[in-house]
């Protein structure tokens, strides 16, 4: 197909698609997916070989968030029954990384729910980095605190954070529905003052909102404006109790076709396979590791993955390896620009899962799959052990 041919041409470049190609991309048929797969699995594998990242979530601040985003369990008025915990201590947080560091993980991403932290945050924040990195060494530490006040970036850096994520989730022209109680303007403010203060800026995206075609490749193409090192790809979880809850619209193969968009789009950045991954790849997520190059191990904010075990396991057998802690994780023109050994995080307050777009014509329907849905009840916030 000249679309794939020209495709890996211009990602083993670094040259941007233009918009009718991610377009095109996204409008493939099945019978054309294994080839879009092994199209973009050519790129992915020029950056960043066959090594896949491990990242893992400590959500330190459960629920109880005065924002109102509409696809999150921890929203104002979320009837999810998701845990529900303030700040745990240092030692509590630091704990629960140390199991997903024993694991596998090379990155921790500490997330808290609420619109953004107070300076008294930022200081609890950076006891618990102190923690994080004292007993896990080499670890890299990713914050996820929702928007930034003036020299909060700063602050977080001097503490040691190595990465800051904030996602911009879907289309400015479409932020509005998802969102009222802030606007996209303030996410993207967020990821520049990350990025301005020496940060990883990690930022990405959730899909299976109802958006259109358009809206994700704009999102993407926004994203590669922005310049993050990472780009998670977060597939709608339609939880119970949040208003988004019957946007089903995913399948596993429009997940491989917006993965497959998002590498050639950004083709040397961390591309990351977030919240939603077992809810809608389901038995494709192997296929799915020839576009991303990095998963989170383990739970996520308010929902069970699969058991660790198994993602190393599904590594293993797809013929990839887990990226050790000496390894690098950006191709070198990345990391020497961002004068930082490594990169990448995950979706914020935003790994909470996300899906959707709109159905394919000719495609089967997206199958509401609430059996695939589980609460967390382990790990940070209860008294049970971590997945990891
Ligand atoms: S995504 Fe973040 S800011 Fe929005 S409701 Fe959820 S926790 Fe709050």
């Amino acid at each position: 197909m000249d679309l794939l041919n020209t495709l890996v041409d211009k990602g083993l470049r670094r040259e941007l698609p233009s918009r009718e190609e991610a377009l095109a991309v996204l409008a493939t048929s099945d019978d054309d997916l294994l080839d879009v797969v092994a199209a973009a699995g050519k790129v992915r594998r020029q950056w960043f070989g066959r090594r896949v990242k491990l990242n893992y979530l400590v959500n330190l601040k459960s629920g109880l968030c005065p924002e109102d985003c509409s696809y999150c369990s921890q929203r104002l008025g979320s009837k999810a029954e998701i845990l529900k915990y303030t700040w745990l201590k240092p030692d509590e947080a630091s704990q629960a990384a140390a199991a997903g560091v024993a694991g596998g993980a090379k990155r921790v991403c500490l997330v808290a729910s609420g619109r953004g932290p107070t300076d008294r945050d930022v200081d609890r924040v950076a006891q618990t980095i102190a923690a994080v990195k004292e007993q896990n060494e080499g670890v890299e530490v990713c914050a996820c605190l929702g928007l930034l006040s003036d020299g909060q970036a700063e602050r977080l850096r001097g503490a040691g954070a190595d990465a800051y994520n904030h996602n911009l989730n879907t289309s400015e022209a479409t932020y509005a529905d998802i969102t009222k109680t802030h606007t996209y303007a303030d996410r993207v403010d967020t990821v520049r003052k990350a990025h301005a203060a020496g940060l990883s800026a990690c930022s990405g995206l959730i899909a299976g909102m109802g958006e259109k075609d358009e809206d994700l490749v704009d999102v993407v193409f926004s994203l590669r404006e922005l310049d993050p090192d990472s780009v998670p790809v977060n597939f709608l979880i339609p939880f119970e109790g949040t208003p988004l809850a019957k946007e089903w619209n995913l399948t596993p193969q429009r997940c491989l076709r917006i993965l497959a968009m998002v590498r050639f789009v950004c083709p040397d950045v961390e591309v990351r396979i977030a919240g939603g991954r077992e809810v809608h790849l389901r038995s494709m997520q192997p296929l799915a590791l020839h576009l991303a190059n990095s998963i989170f191990l383990g739970d996520y904010l308010t929902s069970e993955g699969q058991a660790g075990k198994a993602d190393l396991d599904m590594i293993a057998d797809a013929g990839f390896e887990v990226e050790g802690a000496d390894q690098v994780t950006l191709p070198r023109h990345r990391a020497d620009a961002a004068g930082c050994d490594s990169h990448g995080e995950s979706g914020g307050c935003g790994p909470c899962g996300s899906a959707g777009s709109e159905p394919v014509a000719g495609a089967e329907p997206a199958e509401a799959r609430t059996d695939l849905v589980a609460v967390r009840r382990r790990g940070a916030g209860t008294d049970l052990a971590p997945n990891a």
